[in-house]
Formats: structure tokens, C-alpha cells, sequence
């Protein structure tokens, strides 16, 4: 189809058209000029500036216009495709009145504090925006990212969880411990994920991945159980959603307001940000408190934590553990891990607890991924 065509015209009886004033019904031919004319038997009746037409509430199989610059109940419909198309190329503001009527509604039913986020959104910039809107994102909303979220990381990592049962059985146990230390309910959920990149990560939602490539690097279950901690206290702090507005940014609020996440480039673009960026420090330090604090409340030390991750980030900020490959989130900033194992030995006590898994359970739990 010729995409230039400016005179382009339907030929009889390509519309119908309402003028708004009478119910009767106009079959119509459209003219594409510098306006869309719209004449009935030859005879012009109406000129439609193509900046003022709108969509109108629709049915399928049918292209429903309504224009500002015409009375408000003229209408004109058209069913016919190729005339559908040719008139949408012409209307850069087709869609508008859409987000302006259904969108809106929906930040009304969230709440006007919301509205007031994107404000400040314009007027102050992402981070701070990120920082007043996420305190008021719904519970439904958050869950709702986060499996869009979980979907993207499934797809990137093939779908590869390790669910061998005793190694799964020992995980479970591990993560309900830690999780009813905390106060948190069963909507937090954690996996082990079979990718030999040492890293864990928390969702929006309170999804949680352990990464085989990092439970390998571990020497007994109190490292993994404070590297729980700390991604339980991501969830608690609700830092992954913060961290997905932030980097998602304005397009990734926008779908989230009207209702589209799971489809648009914005999560996938967020969730893969997930995986590759680290939190800032006070972020860090926030989400090691939790590790600080949960692991005393069951009587064991911080400190391994503090040992498996600056064992795996390397000490000079070199990449001994990595072999090269990314590190990337909990690991990924060498001066960090220093400075936490530093307080984590401040915090360290003698272990007054019950082990968190018997030999047995931790032994399993190591194999997850590669027993059969
Ligand atoms: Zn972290």
C-alpha cells in the first residue's frame, strides 16, 4: 500500500457517518486532503482536522471516530480496513482521550498521593519519584509486577529451578525459618535456580532466587541462611520494587499505572536491571541490618555471610569466584563486601541456636541442583 497517498479517497460507501445534529444516517465517501473530508454523494459535509479526531468507544471489527473541532455526538464509522488504516496513519491523536478517560480513573481508584508521585515524577526526576511512589503501591500491583518479573527471569535463565525433593525439602525448611523470624507470610516464595552465576536476587512481590553458582561457594548453612536474610530484607524493605521503577523508568510507571506490565518492553528492560545492577549502598547496609537481625533473633552469626561474599567478590576487587563471568547484585561491589564483613564480625556472636539444617538436610540442599 502506497503510504504517501494524500489523496487518497474511500470510493462510495466506504463510512458511515453521523453529523451529530440529526440521527440519520450519512453514507459517506472520505477524501485524505490536508483535512479528512468527508462527503456524502459528492457534496462536502463535513471537514475533519486530523489532530482533532479521536477514537470513539468502539466495537471489534469496527473503526469508530469521534472529532473535538465537530459536534460532540457526530460520529463516523468505518468498517472497511485498508480506509481504517489510512485514516489512523493521518491521526497522531487518535488514542488520547483513551489513557484520559480509563487511565485516569484507574490512578483515582489507587489514590491521589499517586497521582501526586507522578508530579513529582515530572518535576523532581525518577529516583525521588521511585522513592514517594513506592510506599503506595498496592499489594495486588506489586504482585502483579513480580510475576512479570518472575516470567522474564524464568525465560532468561530457561526455566532451570532445582527441585530435587530432600535438597528442596532442606530449602524450604531453611527459608520458613528465616521467613517467620522475620514476621513475613507465605506469599514470600524462594527457589534455586541452576545457574552456576553466584547471585541471589529478590522480585517486587517477594520472590526470592538462590543461585546454585553461589550456594556452591558456600561452606555451611548459616553463609546461605544470611545471604537469605539479606534478600528477605529486600522484600521487606520492598527495595526490588523501588529498583524497578528507578530503572524502568518513566514508560515502566506509565504501563504499571494503566494496567499493562506483564507485556511491555519496560518490565523485561527492569527485571534484566534486577539482575545486573547492585543496590546502592544504604540500600545494602539496610538489607544487611535484616541479616544482623535475624540471624541473632535465632541465635546464630552474621558473620558467615559477611565471609561467603567477600570470599566470592575476591578482596582486591578482583573476580576469584567469578571466572570471568559478571557479578553481579549481592556480589557485585568488592568494597562493599569488605565493609560488611567488618561489621558482620562486629555483630558476630556465639552460635546459642539450634542449627538451622542438620548435615544431612545441608548436604542435601547443596546437591539440589545436581542430585538426581
Ligand atoms: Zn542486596
Amino acid at each position: 500500500m502506497q503510504v504517501g497517498d494524500d489523496s487518497a479517497s474511500s470510493g462510495a460507501g466506504g463510512a458511515v457517518f453521523f453529523d451529530g445534529a440529526s440521527s440519520r444516517k450519512h453514507l459517506v465517501d472520505l477524501t485524505f486532503a490536508a483535512e479528512l473530508e468527508i462527503r456524502e454523494a459528492g457534496e462536502l459535509i463535513a471537514r475533519w482536522p486530523y489532530d482533532a479526531i479521536r477514537r470513539a468507544d468502539g466495537t471489534d471489527g469496527m473503526l469508530r471516530a469521534t472529532c473535538e473541532a465537530a459536534p460532540p455526538l457526530a460520529r463516523l464509522e468505518i468498517r472497511d480496513r485498508t480506509l481504517a488504516v489510512e485514516l489512523l496513519k493521518r491521526c497522531p491523536r487518535f488514542d488520547e482521550d483513551k489513557i484520559g478517560g480509563r487511565g485516569i480513573a484507574r490512578i483515582v481508584g489507587w489514590s491521589f498521593a499517586a497521582l501526586a508521585s507522578i508530579v513529582f515524577l515530572v518535576v523532581y526526576g525518577l529516583p525521588y519519584a521511585a522513592e514517594r511512589l513506592t510506599p503506595l503501591i498496592p499489594q495486588s500491583v506489586e504482585q502483579r509486577i513480580g510475576q512479570a518479573a518472575d516470567k522474564q527471569v524464568r525465560l532468561l535463565f530457561d526455566n532451570k529451578l532445582c527441585t530435587e525433593p530432600k535438597g528442596q525439602a532442606a530449602f524450604l525448611k531453611l527459608v520458613t525459618t528465616l521467613r517467620t523470624a522475620m514476621g513475613l507470610d507465605a506469599s514470600v516464595e524462594a527457589a534455586v535456580l541452576g545457574s552456576d552465576i553466584p547471585n541471589a536476587i529478590a522480585l517486587p512481590g517477594g520472590k526470592i532466587y538462590l543461585f546454585d553458582g553461589l550456594l556452591q561457594k558456600a561452606n555451611n548453612v548459616d553463609e546461605i541462611a544470611g545471604v537469605l536474610a539479606h534478600e528477605l530484607g529486600h522484600v521487606r524493605n520492598r527495595d526490588s520494587m523501588r529498583n524497578m521503577i528507578y530503572t524502568g523508568g518513566t514508560s515502566f510507571l506509565i504501563g504499571m499505572l494503566f494496567g499493562d506490565i506483564s507485556g511491555s518492553g519496560a518490565v523485561i528492560f527492569a527485571t534484566r536491571s534486577l539482575l545486573d545492577a547492585s543496590y546502592s549502598r544504604d540500600v545494602e547496609r539496610g538489607a544487611d541490618a535484616a541479616t544482623i537481625d535475624i540471624m541473632h533473633k535465632l541465635g546464630r552469626s552474621p558473620k558467615p555471610m559477611g565471609e561467603l561474599l567477600l570470599r566470592v567478590t575476591g578482596k582486591e576487587g578482583g573476580e576469584s569466584g567469578g571466572k570471568g563471568k559478571r557479578l553481579v547484585s549481592i556480589v557485585s561491589s568488592h568494597p562493599l563486601s569488605e565493609e560488611r564483613l567488618a561489621r558482620m564480625t562486629q555483630e558476630d556472636r556465639q552460635a546459642t541456636g539450634t542449627p538451622l539444617l542438620s548435615a544431612d538436610e545441608w548436604a542435601s540442599l547443596k546437591a539440589v541442583c545436581t542430585a538426581k
